[in-house]
């Protein structure tokens, strides 16, 4: 056997690995968002690769996008998990920073809690049904590409993750960013979506209508005085969807706007920047 036809071989088996192993594959996954309580991660894989969380499959669109949100109290480290076109795989340890949350304690106040009557408890069921079904739906494109923007301009009076502990026991957290403004004050669709629910009158949020944005992201709007949507339409970010109101279980005119990642409830204060001056 000749030398340097050896050495040539060796070269290229060399050069086959430093282009084809993780090495080459690494630099592919890139992730954009906040690693965060109540954050979302867009993220960026070449087309065809395969994310996984756990045993969970993401959806990755033809472009590469996929989106990971994380809950109010998501856990310090998730594992994220690629597989690329060509076979490799790189494992991703995502640090996700802890939040402090408004908690009011409010000890010594007689139980004011009034369960809902009888009769209702049925629709109620009803209506968590449909927002848990439309929640879990994974919608192929990724609308949420759009980015997002304050569907209405106004004072923020309630802000994602507060919670009220009454007499010591912990009450369920708000999840939302309410957004106080008058009645009648145009709701603008934060980024572009598909209506899965327009509803005039729920029990407990009143005039409701969800966007699906595309993976499993969903923005909802709560207590809405007029609904001018339709379930089917798509929407453009912009593009008016009904009007602020105090519909339902409600103690004034304001917008509650909730985003989900599935059952996941992500902050939508993270994903726009700071409220504009109202005038
Ligand atoms: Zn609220």
């Amino acid at each position: 056997m000749n030398w340097t036809k050896l050495s040539n071989s060796i070269l290229a088996f060399v050069l086959m690995l430093a282009f084809s192993g993780p090495a080459s594959a690494a630099g592919d996954l890139v992730l954009d968002g906040d690693l965060v309580q109540g954050g979302l991660i867009i993220g960026s894989v070449p087309p065809g690769a395969e994310v996984r969380i756990g045993d969970r499959t993401l959806r990755v669109s033809d472009n590469g996008r996929f989106i990971v949100g994380f809950g109010r109290d998501a856990e310090a480290e998730i594992e994220l998990n690629v597989t690329y076109p060509d076979g490799s795989k790189e494992a991703r340890l995502l640090p996700v920073k802890a939040r402090t949350y408004d908690i009011q304690r409010i000890d010594g106040v007689a139980k004011k809690y009034v369960s809902p009557p009888q009769e209702v408890l049925e629709r109620i069921k009803k209506e968590n049904a449909e927002i848990a079904r439309v929640r879990a739906i994974d919608h192929p494109e990724p609308l949420f590409e759009t980015g997002f923007v304050w569907p209405a301009i106004g004072r923020i009076s309630g802000v994602y993750g507060s919670q009220r502990i009454f007499n010591g026991e912990p009450k369920r957290p708000h999840f939302g960013v309410d957004i106080a403004a008058p009645r009648g004050t145009p709701i603008a669709a934060p980024a572009d979506g598909v209506v899965t629910l327009a509803e005039k009158d729920l029990y407990y949020s009143g005039g409701t209508v969800i966007l699906d944005h595309g993976h499993g992201l969903t923005s909802a709007f709560l207590h809405m005085d007029a609904v001018s949507v339709e379930v089917g339409q798509e929407i453009k970010q912009g593009t008016e969807i009904g009007k602020l109101g105090s519909t339902g279980r409600s103690s004034g005119p304001h917008l509650d706007w909730r985003i989900n990642w599935f059952d996941e409830r992500i902050d939508p204060q993270l994903l726009v920047g700071p409220m504009p001056a109202t005038n």
